[in-house]
């Protein structure tokens, strides 16, 4: 039914899958092993019309779809519009559709087309940040960078989206740890998503930062450190009404709250914790 491995954000645990598109049209980020061992490729119509009609056998009253793989925006935007039309056809209880949006689909857009994809039903868009800084930025190869990534979310909310951003703590190593906080808290500020998810770093052995690793050119956070990350990061933070969590398996410590308005006390937690001398972080490690 899916070309594996499948992806989904944590909150679309109960959403229908449906996979438009294989793996993720850039593929280059040094720390992704996602979609690693897939060629990118967009499905025929028929594809697509013939996995839809195997999933209606089974969830025919779908409430929530998720648009997979990476980055269905990458699509042209005719086909964008006329795959949502079908999807509400064949799905008529569905409530919410969503999917991954990368940067660079976001920029290559106009805002017209945008809202237009906003309007036809496409309702929330989970873009990956992981990375506020330039330097970690550019040698995570991610793209874009720090102008670009904000300029993106900023039309992405513009056009309508409910938007989700993720940033990956740790993801500066130990030698930009503190840019990363500082100028991460200052792209998710100025885009101001609805939703902003941190995540922690876990290297897994496909990815190219894993061999970065071994060469020794990077270096892993320890968990204290990334606990200071985190107090830096959310202290520079400047958002409204952002629903915020961390709570992902990843994940040293659990947190959630509205931000700015929960901020001073997720602060306050955290630096109890580090100051504790008894601090153990839920673990989940591969390398
Ligand atoms: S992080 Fe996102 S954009 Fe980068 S390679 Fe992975 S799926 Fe593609």
């Amino acid at each position: 039914m899916y070309s594996m491995p499948l992806y989904r954000p944590p909150s679309e645990a109960r959403s229908l899958i449906i996979q438009v598109t294989e793996g993720c049209s850039h593929n280059k980020c040094r720390f992704c092993y996602m979609y690693k061992c897939k060629q990118f490729r967009l499905k025929s119509k028929e594809e697509i019309m013939e996995h839809v009609k195997e999933l209606k056998s089974y969830y025919r009253d779908a409430e929530r779809i998720f648009l997979a793989d990476g980055n269905v925006l990458c699509l042209k935007t005719e086909k964008i519009l006329e795959l949502l039309d079908y999807i509400k056809k064949e799905f008529p209880n569905v409530k919410r559709i969503s999917s991954y949006s990368g940067p660079l689909d976001l920029l290559r857009k106009t805002e017209e087309e945008l809202t237009t994809i906003h309007e036809a039903g496409l309702e929330l868009l989970y873009m990956g940040v992981e990375s506020g800084s330039d330097n970690v930025l550019s040698l995570m190869e991610k793209g874009v960078n720090q102008t670009e990534m904000t300029l993106a979310g900023q039309k992405a909310i513009k056009a309508g989206f409910k938007l989700s951003c993720m940033i990956i703590s740790g993801l500066g190593g130990k030698e930009l740890m503190q840019e990363h906080a500082v100028e991460s808290a200052k792209v998710i500020s100025a885009i101001n998503p609805h939703y902003f998810s941190l995540l922690r770093l876990v290297v897994e052995e496909e990815s190219e930062l894993a061999d970065d690793i071994r060469q020794g050119k990077f270096h892993l956070l320890t968990p204290l450190e990334v606990l200071d990350e985190n107090i830096i990061m959310l202290e520079n933070m400047e958002l409204e009404d952002c629903i915020f969590r961390a709570n992902h398996v990843s994940n040293h410590v659990n947190q959630a709250g509205i931000l700015n308005k929960d901020k001073e006390e997720l602060v306050k937690r955290l630096k109890k914790l580090r100051e504790s001398g008894n601090f153990i972080p839920l673990e989940y490690d591969t390398l």
